[in-house]
């Protein structure tokens, strides 16, 4: 009797470790924060000696005292970071304790019978996207049609829909791109459901009508087609893109770092390991190239540029490579405060506003400085949902809400410049 009651608490303990063991291996992420250099200087070592993914900020070099710290830890390192960071007495606590769980809520995609949401309230691979392009274009010849703008380092087609509703000539246009960094699933996600509403409230939503009335509109729904395919099929972390580099440890430049724009000066890095690596050159990189040779050619028509990405609830514009002002700042200022106030008024969801340097930190080589010093002069970068709560893992619940409120802002913002850049239809003008 003795020894079964022995055996007993033995079974027991031992389902009681391995709860306990399962609970520390799971993939969580940390909100840390640093009240000294000294606990920053420790905080840079733990993220760069361990293996951990920076979601905010983006590199270790940006981190300073008093503001918060985003890190995902996988469940092999949990126990020694946190161990680490109580020894030094570093604030922390766990903001996901359930990684895996968010991540395979965003990859359901729609498997499950009893789920009611519809394609555009969904995450999809890069191939169902690629499928969604040509039904797009195929379902919509007259006015859509579809533009390989180039391919990326593993060869993968990087197409753009060109939207179309009229045939007025010196047409002006928009380009939106998305998805430049592989990890922020709701931009690709914005660009099929800008795309999708476009499509279907046309004639039927006042400002989505006179918007193409007026414009034509890219969209560039996946700008990094590698990392995007890498982060659903290997590392959902994955930022940049997968060109390898001279260390055969370290891939993928930072392709919002790689345009020519104050190219790789503070705010960017060349070293190849680091998440903000900016290149070997200006455009070393095929997907940027693709991108700055298209706007290149289409300078004189393309009027407005919006770049998305997440996350963080931010609406940007140039500078973000030097602390400088932007010629129209007070324009871009008043655009970008409007759509905020909207936003605000229909969705009570609060977005920061301003020059990128100056709202954030100094972030050189970005695409929507270099198409404003091309000669774009109304550019923004958009950081959708959320501020930190789900950070890159967003649940598919939310992405109709993230959506709305970054359309809010598309259609606000080019109503505005079409008021500022296109002369007035009165009777008497004619
Ligand atoms: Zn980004």
């Amino acid at each position: 009797m003795t020894t079964l009651w022995i055996f007993f608490i033995f079974m027991n303990m031992d389902g009681f470790l391995k709860i306990a063991v399962c609970k520390e291996t799971r993939d969580q992420v940390l909100i840390i924060t640093p009240t000294t250099q000294e606990q920053v200087d420790i905080l840079k070592n733990v993220t760069s000696q361990y293996e951990t993914a920076l979601w905010q900020p983006v590199s270790p070099v940006y981190m300073k005292e008093q503001a918060e710290v985003h890190l995902f830890v996988p469940g092999e390192s949990f126990e020694t970071v946190t161990s680490l960071l109580q020894d030094h007495d570093i604030t922390h606590r766990v903001s996901l304790p359930n990684v895996n769980e968010l991540i395979e809520m965003q990859t359901m995609n729609g498997t499950d019978p009893r789920s009611t949401s519809t394609f555009y309230e969904r995450y999809h691979r890069l191939e169902d996207i690629y499928d969604w392009l040509n039904r797009t274009a195929h379902d919509n010849p007259r006015t859509v049609k579809t533009i390989l703008v180039g391919s990326s380092h593993e060869k993968r087609p990087l197409y753009a829909l060109k939207l179309s509703f009229s045939d007025r000539p010196n047409r002006k246009a928009m380009w939106i791109d998305c998805g430049i960094h592989a990890r922020e699933w709701i931009s690709p996600a914005f660009c099929l459901w800008f795309v999708h509403h476009s499509l279907s409230f046309y004639n039927y939503n006042k400002e989505i009508t006179d918007i193409l009335n007026n414009m034509d509109v890219y969209v560039l729904p996946v700008m990094n087609p590698d990392g995007y395919k890498y982060t659903w099929t290997t590392n959902r972390m994955w930022r940049k893109n997968r060109a390898p580099s001279h260390n055969p440890k370290c891939v993928g430049v930072d392709l919002n770092r790689n345009f020519d724009a104050n190219w790789c000066t503070e705010g960017a890095l060349p070293y190849p390991c680091s998440e903000i690596y900016c290149g070997a050159f200006p455009e070393s990189e095929p997907e940027s190239r693709a991108v700055a040779d298209f706007l290149r050619q289409h300078k004189d028509s393309i009027q407005l540029y919006i770049s998305i990405h997440s996350y963080s609830q931010m609406l940007l514009f140039p500078y973000s490579c030097t602390l400088e002002e932007a010629g129209n700042h007070n324009d871009l200022l008043e655009m970008v405060q409007e759509a905020a106030r909207k936003i605000r008024t229909f969705y009570r969801s609060t977005y920061k506003y301003g020059a990128g340097a100056k709202t954030i930190y100094l972030a050189p080589g970005g695409s929507d400085d270099w198409a404003y010093d091309l000669g774009i002069k109304y550019s923004f970068t958009f950081e959708l949902q959320d501020r930190g709560e789900y950070g890159f893992l967003l649940p598919p619940s939310r992405i109709g809400n993230a959506c709305n409120e970054a359309l809010t802002a598309v259609k606000t913002i080019a109503l505005k410049v079409m008021e500022k850049t296109q002369a007035p239809k009165s009777p008497a003008a004619v």
